[in-house]
């Protein structure tokens, strides 16, 4: 089993946009911003927004995180993201999810101008990502995605296994499969058979956030399985695949942590400069 390793990967991603961003300055003489927005202090969204501050840092894009406490009116922040949305030094904004419940996150979303969704959420990207034109793609999928393209450059007839329907991770990984000519199966928590469906699959793609559901008996071998779930448990951090039982069966796996995590903040960056040099022209 080749373990598919998301953090050397994603290192590498890093890397290239790094050079990117110096040609991007030295040819526009000025650099893609970042600019993310955190609302409240829930310790798991401040760690999030701290690394990703620290890469963007790191590849040379300008950052800003604007932080506000739990109960901010919803309209101040619509208001922010309206004065985001002229200013011509912020390329990407992001609104760390998730929102405090008196805050909608929908009209939060759909406030946010389009070419600067580098979450990929608004309904404009999310219908042209379905459509097959260019969009800003959700971070977390396309990051399973390059993975998979790295291991396996054609993906062309390949039966894939898309478990959980988020619009977060499920929906989206599901077109990016399809534009890639595979054959894809969606599945949830209403499928009758999913050990059935799963153990069709050249590729499983699990996002569902039930730990070890995708046991080792599930797997075919040779498939390729992306393990997008983040589970805390007894035992520590563990993914949505059992990781010991599909190791000994599948061809590749992405472990947790060190898979799919890393991929997710590099894509961020990425889709950071895209807004960016789609803006340039
Ligand atoms: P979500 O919004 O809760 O969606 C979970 C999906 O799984 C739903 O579509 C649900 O089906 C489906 N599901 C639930 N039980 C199922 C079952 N027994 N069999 C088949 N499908 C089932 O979750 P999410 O936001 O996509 O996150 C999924 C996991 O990824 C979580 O562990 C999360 O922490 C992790 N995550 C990781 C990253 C990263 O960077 N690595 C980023 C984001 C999320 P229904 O639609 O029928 O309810």
């Amino acid at each position: 089993m080749i373990l598919i390793d998301g953090k050397k990967v994603a290192a590498e991603l890093r890397a290239e946009l790094k050079e990117e961003v110096a040609e991007l300055k030295s040819k526009h003489n000025k650099v893609p911003g970042l600019t993310v927005i955190l609302i409240g202090d829930l310790t798991p969204s401040q760690i999030y927004v701290r690394n990703k501050e620290k890469s963007a840092n790191e590849v040379g894009l300008k950052s800003e995180v604007i932080q506000y406490p739990d109960s901010v009116e919803e309209k101040t922040v619509l208001e922010k993201i309206q004065e985001l949305n002229s200013d011509e030094t912020v390329s990407g904004i992001l609104v760390q999810l998730p929102l405090p419940n008196h805050i909608d996150k929908q009209k939060v979303i759909e406030a946010i101008d389009p070419s600067k969704d580098v979450d990929g959420f608004h309904p404009m990207n999310v219908g042209n990502l379905s459509s097959g034109y260019e969009s800003s793609i959700p971070c977390t999928p396309l990051g399973c995605y390059l993975l998979i393209k790295k291991f396996e450059p054609n993906l062309s007839g390949k039966k894939a296994v898309v478990v959980g329907r988020s619009n977060l991770n499920g929906k989206p990984m599901t077109q990016l499969l399809l534009k890639e000519n595979c054959t894809v199966t969606i599945t949830h928590s209403k499928t009758k058979d999913l050990k059935a469906e799963c153990l069709e699959a050249d590729i499983i793609v699990a996002a569902v956030g039930i730990p070890e559901l995708v046991r080792g008996d599930w797997v075919k071998k040779d498939a390729i399985v992306i393990d997008v779930g983040i589970n805390k448990t007894d035992k520590g951090i563990v993914g949505d695949v059992h990781f010991d039982e599909v190791s000994k069966n599948a061809k590749a796996l992405t472990p947790v942590p060190g898979g799919v995590g890393p991929m997710t903040i590099a894509c961020l960056l990425k889709n950071t400069i895209d807004c960016f040099k789609r803006s340039q022209i």
